[in-house]
């Protein structure tokens, strides 16, 4: 590299800095919690896997493989790929672990960042983080709609405002040659009006046409048979039990048959949670997922029902409300040092302060009491502790409260207490300009 060059990250994609990081550590936070909350247990897979496990489980024509996929050949000419979705590599943890046999159902999440070579642009970005959770093992329909109000309650519970939860079923690979056939006997005559990539798919994978990014608009499309009119008797009534579920949860949503999703995978129950606010844009779509009661088996595992989603990060980001700031955790008191002797005492009873659960900040270098102050007023610490030689000969400390202003002397064996005791937070402030003393 040229030493002039600047040195830059990678087009598309970011790197997360506070205070936007702590809105991200609470989406992921609420997240785990709500996962746990429903039995879900984490897992972690690498982020790179031999390449044929995607080409095989998302399937040789869909975008993700044909055009996104960071693939390399490692030092031993092994072709190598950074995973673009989660699901792929989770199955093959199930299946290399033995898991079919060691439990009937397994219930796994997993989050971390996932590589598309994609069009860079807002809310969608070449390496982006998402939120994962499958289910093995459950072949019933309650599963699909817990997953369904699990989103949305995820969704809703962070305060996302607008959300559309939207569902459909895909039928199952005996529902499959009926459903091509009836969309090669609209889109063939049609063929004139589809995309190229699209013509191509008339011999690959007509399903794949529906969610074409070029395409999905067109009358062509939009006016195509219905996946919902070529499901047979178990598909519909599967698809029927998950709405009844759902009702009986009293979850929003609608059905649109266009749903058919990306990847290949997909058998029966499909979903996305949408957003309509905040900054989302055209990149509404938060989160979705899917039946896939085949992908086991073809993997080489036993026949296993499994159905999964996954969230990106940056777009619950986008759509949730509130400025990162105030996502960030205020100190609960700062200590302030007059002279070189209570220096070494704060640092000392900021250890201990820490010890017994507080969140304590203080100054290292060598400024004034005023400067300080200046420093513990724009932390918005809920109070700040000043030490001087009188305090360090009495062991207490001059508490000030900096919501109310009012200041006392503590004894410092006192202090944790008396801090704990005080009033919450001062409200966040924001856009407060002053540069740091
Ligand atoms: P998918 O794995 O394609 O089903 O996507 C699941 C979710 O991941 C989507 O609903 C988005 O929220 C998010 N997502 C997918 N691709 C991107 C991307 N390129 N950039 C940001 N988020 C993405």
């Amino acid at each position: 590299m040229n030493s002039s060059e600047r040195l830059q990250a990678v087009k598309g994609m970011n790197d997360l800095l506070p205070p936007a990081s702590a809105k991200w550590a609470h989406v992921e936070r609420r997240a785990r919690e709500v996962f746990e909350a429903h039995g879900y247990r984490e897992i972690r897979t690498p982020i790179v896997e031999y390449t044929p496990l995607f080409v095989r489980s998302i399937g040789e024509a869909t975008d993700v493989v044909e055009k996104e996929m960071y693939t390399f050949a490692d030092r031993d000419q092994r072709s190598l790929t950074l995973r673009p979705e989660a699901t792929a590599g989770v199955v093959r943890a199930y299946l290399e672990h033995s898991l079919p046999m060691k439990e009937p159902v397994t219930r796994w999440w997993c989050a971390g960042p996932m590589f598309r070579h994609e069009r860079a642009q807002k809310g969608r970005y070449r390496q982006f983080y998402q939120m994962d959770v499958e289910a093995f093992g459950v072949a019933e329909p309650t599963i699909d709609a817990e997953q369904i109000a699990l989103l949305h309650e995820l969704f809703s519970g962070l305060g996302i405002a607008g959300i559309d939860t939207v569902v459909n079923s895909v039928g199952g690979p005996e529902d499959r040659p009926r459903y091509r056939d009836a969309l090669l006997a609209w889109f063939q005559p049609r063929a004139a009006e589809l995309c190229e990539d699209c013509r191509r798919r008339l011999t690959t994978n007509p399903l794949r046409i529906l969610d074409c990014k070029q395409d999905a608009d067109k009358a062509v499309v939009r006016e195509a048979p219905s996946v919902l009119e070529h499901l047979g008797d178990p598909a519909r009534a599967h698809f029927a039990g998950v709405q009844a579920a759902l009702d009986a949860l009293g979850v929003p949503y609608r059905v649109d048959p266009r749903l058919v999703r990306g990847l290949d995978y997909y058998t029966g129950t499909t979903f996305e949670v949408r957003g309509t606010g905040g900054e989302l844009g055209t990149q509404n779509a938060l989160g979705g997922g899917g039946r896939y009661d085949q992908l086991v088996a073809e993997m080489g595992g036993p026949p296993t029902p499994a159905i999964g989603f996954a969230f990106g990060v940056e777009r619950v980001i986008m759509a949730l409300p509130g400025a990162d700031e105030d996502f960030e955790a205020a100190p609960d008191v700062f200590l302030a040092a007059h002279g070189e002797a209570a220096r070494l005492a704060c640092l000392r009873l900021a250890r201990t302060l820490r010890a017994a659960g507080l969140r304590v900040d203080l100054e290292h270098r060598t400024t004034s009491i005023k400067a300080q102050l200046k420093r513990a007023d724009r932390s918005r610490a809920r109070a700040v502790a000043i030490l001087g030689e009188a305090e360090l000969a009495a062991e207490t400390a001059q508490l000030k409260d900096l919501s109310s202003g009012e200041q006392r002397a503590v004894p410092q064996a006192e202090l944790a207490a008396a801090v704990r005791g005080m009033a919450a937070a001062p409200s966040r402030r924001h856009g407060r300009a002053e540069p740091e003393v």
